[in-house]
Parts: C-alpha cells; structure tokens; sequence
C-alpha cells in the first residue's frame, strides 16, 4: 500500500505565492505537483524554470481560469490548446494530468481529457486556503484527516473567488503539513511518485456470456 501523501498546488506561479512556496518545499525537502494556470506562466518563464529544475511536477490547470460548466466545449479546447502549446514553449514536458478549475466537469470533460491523454484528477483532501484561514487553523483540520494515497488541495496562486490577497498562510502551511504527514507515518511527494508507488490493478476477472 502506497505510504504516500501528494501535495498539489492549484492557480499559479504567482509573483509572491510561488517563490514562498517553493522556499518552503525546499526546506521541507519536498516536491509537489503544480497545476499551472498557463496565461500566468507565459510571463514568469523562469517561475517554471525553478519549479522544473526543482523537480516538481508542472501539470494542466488551464490556459484561463474557465469553469467548464459555464463556457462552451469549443471554447475549453481552444483553451487547452493554448495551454499545451504554452507549456511546450516554456520547455515544460507534456502534461499528463489535467485539474479542471474548481474540479468542474461538462459532460464532455472526459473526452477532451482521453483526446489530450490527460488523466483528470481532483483530491481527497481541501486545505480550503483560498478561504483565508491561517496556516494553524489549516493544519488543525488536516492533521486527523491525513492517510496513505491521498491528495491534498493547495494554491500557491489567487485564482478568481478566493477571500486573499496572499497565498502567505499556504506558504506557511507548507512545513509543519509535511512534518505532520511524516508523523502520520508517510511521506509528502509529488502525484507521479504516489501513483507510482501504488500497486498495480488487477485486471478484471472476464464475465462469461452467456448464448443468446
Ligand atoms: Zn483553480
């Protein structure tokens, strides 16, 4: 069984956010997956740069912050194309997991998703930052809840309808999280390293049919 836990982080890099969070993993010699907002990494290319050179994974928020219930397929597809084509311009290797903004799907959602190959993932576990608690008040609440193989919802950026101007509290999280996630008996990563670390699935036994 995986003694994993996944640290992501939604809506950045952000000019503060990101290089705060990034000191903070590095101190708790952790790394992280990123799903990245790529309007916004367009203009911080050396934001990647450290992020990558770092280890951290940099996967697929959106080009824009775009609910998908709310806006068209076509305008999601020319969304994820210009997110795809930003990334392989910055240098960033293709993408494989995709985090749709607020974790919302339409009922084509998947099939881009299958059409790109991105895997969409959401979380087990909301540290709810962009609500503006304090660092102690995030960790109070997730301390009980962490267990093996789960994902843990962060933001190292402000996306649209968050309570903050900062993401200081997310930053400040960052280290007593991944101490506390070792007292827990895991350890923090990034999603490849905790889905690597999973046992394989079995594949399922075939159902016989029967002759009509
Ligand atoms: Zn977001």
């Amino acid at each position: 069984m995986s003694d994993t836990i996944a640290l992501t982080f939604d809506d950045g890099p952000d000019p503060a956010g990101t290089p705060a969070v990034l000191d903070a993993l590095a101190r708790a010699e952790v790394t992280a997956t990123f799903f990245v907002l790529t309007a916004r990494a367009n203009v911080m290319p050396r934001t990647i740069d450290r992020l990558l050179a770092a280890g951290h994974e940099v996967e697929l928020h959106g080009h824009r912050h775009l609910r998908h219930t709310h806006v068209s397929r076509r305008r999601i597809e020319l969304d994820t194309n210009a997110a795809l084509e930003t990334l392989d311009l910055l240098g960033v290797p293709r993408p494989s997991r995709w985090r749709t903004p607020w974790g919302a799907y339409a009922r084509w959602t998947a099939e881009l998703a299958a059409e790109r190959r991105l895997e969409l993932i959401g979380w087990d576990l909301d540290s709810e930052d962009w609500a503006g608690p304090t660092a102690d008040a995030m960790l109070a609440r997730l301390r009980p809840e962490l267990r093996a193989g789960a994902t843990v919802l962060l933001h190292d950026g402000v996306g649209p309808g968050a309570c903050r101007t900062s993401c200081a509290q997310t930053a400040a999280l960052v280290e007593p999280l991944a101490a506390a996630i070792r007292d827990a008996g895991c350890e923090p990563a990034t999603l490849g390293r905790l889905c690597s670390s999973r046992p394989a699935r079995t594949a399922p036994e075939p159902v016989p049919v029967a002759a009509a």
